[in-house]
């Protein structure tokens, strides 16, 4: 039996002018609060609008003593929808309060232990040390780890701005599938502490944000499996267990230095090291991946990371049985090209990524590139710039066929075919002309554009591209067709 409240439940009302109180019933009864959980008199829900709001509500005596929504309107010392939408949903749940209360009497554990014994960079033991949950809530949550309804997709290191400065955190994203569908969750954590905990899972939607100096970690069921699973990978992983970023970039540049000394001062006789690209095409996105090494060339897995070793003078290996002392060789003169613009586009991404972190809040340290470079706007430019009048290998994928290939790169004149009809009606009257026809599907870079032939990857001269730039405007999608009406030809 629900217990409702009686004549008092009018006076909460009375706080709400009448059309916030329509507005927040609409919302109740749409089910737009979510995850309402109950703890010492205080209430906590979410309230799904346009954003995400949080609304806490403190009842004693059946009566409000304080409500707060994180809403603008609320902010500004209003009673605003979202906090009359969870009222309602509190009546609803009347008998919340009773049945939290023998929640309360179950008996409580840490999940988490506190070690000072082993020596873990990142450690749930020690962000959620505190963190007491029920015994069953706990079942429940191993539960759902063996029925794989709670997996782990990425984990990510970067940088959280505090008023501190720059910390490390890891972001962790993981799932939960309900009813055969995936609900995100997030958790981003620094050494200490978790920063926040996100769950979207439809009815729960839970949202913690820790702040420093509070041990109350409020989280959902469907959080507390993710944790387990998060204290797996840390046992497992261990990642980020460098003493920091400002010590990686030092001891990389260090050790390079060192090792290009070494490779200056020896003196055996070093073979050279030779760097192909292959042209990526599929269907008009271009990229370009390389091939390395001394006499077999292999397929450069992770561009970035090569990159990096080579500048370090670090061994690279190529498949499982080969493996390059990179300080021992030097790039040919032909691959020197190749291998500094590859190595200006990582320098870019790398200051981009450094931009990202100083701009925003949560930066993720990204992927970056590995097997294939993007290539468009200026570096496809450069890239055709490089390779002007030669052939270079090619892996063209069109409508789901890979085939191996290579591409002349030159200027080139596109053809067009266009068909000019008479539009005559019955009566022999002239209406005008109907233009219609193919042009090539070009591809832009910053200054040019390009086409491909058969064989052969064209850029458009400045002096070509003046003359079929009004056609090129009349074309869509490679096909042209208009008519000139009589008035405009006359
Ligand atoms: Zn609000
Ligand atoms: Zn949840």
């Amino acid at each position: 039996m629900k217990k409702r409240y009686t004549e008092k439940s009018m006076d909460w009302k009375r706080k709400f002018a009448r059309t916030i109180l329509e507005r927040g019933k609409y919302y109740y009864v749409h089910k737009y609060v979510q995850g309402l959980r109950y703890k010492d008199y205080i209430y906590k829900a979410q309230v799904i609008g346009s954003y995400i709001y949080q609304v806490e509500i403190k009842i004693r005596n059946q009566e409000p003593e304080y409500m707060m929504c994180s809403c603008p309107h609320a902010q500004k010392g209003n009673y605003c929808k979202h906090m009359a939408a969870v009222m309602y949903a509190i009546e609803d749940a009347g008998g919340m309060e009773q049945q939290m209360k023998l929640n309360m009497l179950e008996k409580k554990v840490k999940p988490f232990e506190k070690r000072d014994d082993v020596y873990r960079y990142f450690d749930v033991g020690r962000i959620a040390g505190d963190l007491e949950v029920t015994e069953s809530a706990i079942e429940e949550a191993k539960k759902m780890i063996d029925n794989l309804q709670v997996g782990i997709d990425e984990v990510k290191m970067g940088y959280s701005r505090t008023y501190q400065g720059s910390i490390k955190v890891a972001v962790v994203q993981g799932y939960f599938i309900e009813n055969k569908a995936r609900r995100n969750m997030t958790c981003v954590f620094d050494r200490n502490s978790i920063n926040r905990m996100e769950c979207s899972v439809l009815g729960c939607y839970h949202y913690y944000y820790g702040s420093y100096g509070s041990d109350n970690i409020d989280i959902c069921k469907h959080q507390l499996a993710l944790l387990f699973m998060i204290d797996e990978y840390l046992k497992k992983y261990n990642p980020g267990d460098t003493t920091d970023h400002v010590a990686d970039v030092f001891l990389h540049r260090f050790r390079s230095h060192q090792n290009r000394k070494n490779r200056e001062n020896t003196i055996e006789t070093v073979n050279d090291f030779h760097i192909e690209p292959t042209f990526e095409k599929a269907g008009n996105e271009l990229a370009l991946s390389l091939k390395a090494g001394t006499e077999k060339l292999y397929v450069v897995k992770n561009i970035k990371e090569f990159v990096q070793l080579y500048e370090a003078g670090e061994s690279i290996a190529f498949g499982s049985k080969t493996q390059v002392n990179l300080a021992k060789h030097r790039i040919s003169c032909e691959s020197e090209k190749i291998y500094d613009f590859v190595k200006k586009i990582i320098k870019e991404e790398e200051s981009r990524e450094r931009h990202a972190r100083e701009s925003y809040r949560y930066y993720y340290e990204s992927e970056g590139i590995k097997q294939k470079i993007s290539l468009y706007g200026k570096r496809l430019d450069v890239f055709f710039d490089l390779y002007e009048g030669c052939t270079v290998a090619a892996n063209s994928k069109s409508r789901g066929k890979s085939s191996k290939t290579t591409y002349l790169f030159k200027e080139g004149k596109p053809n067009f075919s266009l068909k000019i009809t008479k539009d005559v009606d019955e009566e022999q009257i002239f209406h005008g002309i109907h233009v219609s026809g193919k042009v090539p599907d070009f591809i832009l870079g910053e200054q040019y554009r390009y086409y491909f032939t058969q064989d052969a990857f064209c850029r458009v001269g400045e002096e070509t591209a003046k003359k079929i730039l009004p056609l090129m405007e009349l074309a869509e999608y490679g096909d042209i067709s208009f008519t000139v009406g009589r008035k405009n030809c006359m």
